[in-house]
């Protein structure tokens, strides 16, 4: 049997198998501590299903997405973030930021094109981009966003960012927008900013890209209700671009989607504001509970890159003598704490592992925290000791 060379080429997304690991871990009974998910667990009410449009509801829809969840979401985006967003015409709403990501990559690139991606990077970025037969290329953590030119090569086509940002929590500042903006313009690409964790900075330093380019002649945004509303499940992200950019995407939506799920878009549109009003609190509770987790952190003496939103630590491991893969399969099957390998983050991040403080309470987080820290240094001192 033959299969695709682009799909063998891809990997699996290591987050996501890990938290497979946890959920069988946990079939047979076992008490994990899940530090590896990537989601923040909400109290959220069910509203009732009875007040939607039952003529509508269970039938397709619009293949941009209901008009009226469109309007919400480009009200959202010209109130909170002023950036001017055309319902009709500059905003698709489609099953889950993922395949909104995945659809603009197929939209924008040709094969070998090459894409940016500053590390650590979200996982699925680079499998995206190699499924269209295109290049991630993998800018090292350590390098400066004010250097990114100088890995734009003639077949550069794209950069993709994501702010706030999974899975270190920095956000990036208006100056690096507008520096990656400017070097969008002069070497014309395309400059992609992933915001799904829009409501997750600690104060108001977040700025969308889309605020520094109102006609959105370089930028195209993502975002979503998985993070910023506690609703991954329901699978329906957006994007937001030039009409010219929409009008592609959206041929590939019609084959491959048709439109995300009626029933959940017309539930989300209803109840926007009340959904909003019951997570925005919880959201800023999580935010808090990861500044007291970084306390506990340096307390312990563990570092991590710098970052203060969302709700993942990306954690370094060093000094331990393991790889990030084979110090989260023991952080897991010795002693039931999970993390995400750092390296599915990038080649330059197998020192580090991502913590997610989204869904433990503060004791497990204590005591799993303590654990990563006694792993490091017993696996220091057996990786000097073989050494020796
Ligand atoms: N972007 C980032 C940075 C993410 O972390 C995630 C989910 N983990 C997504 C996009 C995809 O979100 P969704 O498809 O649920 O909208």
């Amino acid at each position: 049997m033959r299969f695709s060379s682009l799909v063998e080429a891809c990997s699996e997304a290591v987050s996501i198998r890990y938290n497979n690991k946890v959920y069988e871990l946990q079939r047979q009974g076992h008490d994990v501590t899940v530090l590896s998910l990537g989601e923040a667990f909400f109290d959220l009410p069910l509203f009732p299903f009875d007040a939607l449009p039952q003529e509508k509801i269970y039938h397709y829809s619009h293949s941009r997405g209901i008009l009226e969840l469109r309007q919400i979401l480009a009200r959202t985006y010209a109130q909170k973030y002023q950036v001017p967003v055309d319902p009709a015409s500059e905003l698709l709403v489609t099953a889950g930021s993922k395949a909104a990501i995945y659809m603009t990559f197929m939209t924008i690139l040709d094969r070998d094109d090459e894409v940016l991606i500053p590390e650590p990077a979200w996982v699925s970025y680079p499998e995206q981009v190699k499924l269209c037969g295109a290049r991630p290329i993998g800018v090292p953590y350590w390098i400066d966003t004010f250097r990114l030119e100088e890995f734009v090569t003639p077949r550069t086509r794209a950069i993709v960012i994501n702010t706030p940002h999974n899975p270190t929590g920095r956000v990036y500042s208006a100056a690096e927008l507008e520096y990656l903006l400017d070097l969008a313009r002069r070497r014309d690409l395309w400059l992609l900013c992933d915001e799904a964790y829009s409501e997750f900075a600690a104060d108001d330093s977040f700025v969308s890209l889309g605020r520094l380019d109102s006609r959105k002649q370089h930028s195209i945004l993502f975002n979503s209700i998985s993070k910023n509303h506690g609703i991954s499940g329901w699978r329906i992200g957006y994007v937001i671009a030039a009409p010219e950019v929409i009008n592609r995407i959206l041929k590939i939506n019609q084959h491959f989607i048709t439109c995300p799920p009626t029933i959940l878009c017309h539930y989300v549109a209803r109840y926007y504001d009340r959904i909003l009003a019951i997570t925005r609190p919880q959201i800023r509770a999580v935010v808090e509970k990861r500044r007291r987790v970084l306390q506990h952190m340096d307390a312990l003496g563990l570092s991590y890159l710098p970052g203060d939103a969302t709700f993942y630590v990306f954690a370094s491991i060093a000094p331990s003598a393991l790889g990030s893969e084979a110090f989260c399969t023991r952080l897991l099957e010795e002693r039931l704490v999970s993390a995400v390998p750092g390296i599915g983050y990038g080649a330059s991040c197998d020192r580090f592992i991502r913590i997610s403080v989204g869904t433990a309470s503060m004791e497990k987080l204590r005591r799993g925290l303590e654990t990563i820290k006694a792993l490091i240094t017993e696996t220091a001192a057996a990786g000097r000791a073989h050494a020796a």
